[in-house]
C-alpha cells in the first residue's frame, strides 16, 4: 500500500491545494493531509477550523479519485510524522521558483536525516498557480473577492472572520 503525505499549514486550503491533492491522490492508496498545528506562525484558523476545511473537501475529493484522504495534525518534525503515518512519499506543490530555495534545503536537510522517504513535487494547473493562503487571507482582510482562490465553504468562512 502506497501512502503519501501531503504536509501544510492549510491556512485556509485554497484552489492551489486542492489542485495538488487531487493530482496526489492519484499517485498513492492513501493520501494524508499533514496540518502542521504552526502555533509560532499564529495562523488565522484555528487547528480545528482548519481540518474541518480540509476534510470537506477531501470527502468530495475521495469520492471522485476513489484515494483515501484523510487530515492529520503534526507538530513534531516532518520525517517523523512520515514515519508515525506509514508515508514512503511526501508530496510538496512548487509553485514557480518562489518555493524552490526553501524546497530544496528541506529537501536536502530530510535526506540526510532519512534517505528512505522520497520527496515528489507536483505542479497546479497554470491558473491556480499564484494562489498562497498568505495573499487569499491579505486580499480578505482588505475586502477584495476570493471567490477565484477558494471553494465556498472557505470563503464563507473568511467572511465570518473579517466580517
Ligand atoms: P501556503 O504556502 O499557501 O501558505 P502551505 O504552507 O499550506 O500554503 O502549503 C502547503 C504546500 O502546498 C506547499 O508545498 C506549497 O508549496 C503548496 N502550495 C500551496 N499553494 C500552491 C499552489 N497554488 N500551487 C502549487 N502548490 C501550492
Amino acid at each position: 500500500m502506497r501512502i503519501g503525505l501531503y504536509p501544510g499549514t492549510f491556512d485556509p486550503i485554497t484552489i492551489g491545494h486542492v489542485d495538488i491533492i487531487r493530482r496526489a491522490s492519484a499517485l498513492v492508496d492513501r493520501l494524508v493531509i499533514g496540518v502542521a498545528i504552526n502555533r509560532d506562525k499564529g495562523p488565522l484558523f484555528s487547528l480545528e477550523e482548519r481540518v474541518s476545511m480540509i476534510e470537506a473537501e477531501c470527502a468530495r475529493l475521495s469520492d471522485q479519485t476513489g484515494t483515501e484522504i484523510i487530515a492529520h495534525p503534526f507538530e513534531n518534525l516532518l520525517i517523523d510524522c512520515a514515519k508515525d503515518v506509514g508515508a514512503q512519499v511526501i508530496l510538496r506543490g512548487l509553485r514557480a521558483v518562489a518555493d524552490f530555495e526553501y524546497e530544496y534545503q528541506m529537501v536536502g536537510m530530510n535526506r540526510a536525516m532519512d534517505d528512505s522517504i522520497e520527496t515528489v513535487f507536483l505542479m497546479a494547473e497554470a491558473r491556480h498557480q499564484a494562489v498562497a493562503s498568505k495573499l487569499v487571507k491579505e486580499i480578505a482582510r482588505l475586502g477584495g473577492d476570493v471567490s477565484k482562490f477558494v471553494t465556498p465553504a472557505v470563503l464563507q468562512a473568511l467572511q465570518k472572520k473579517f466580517g
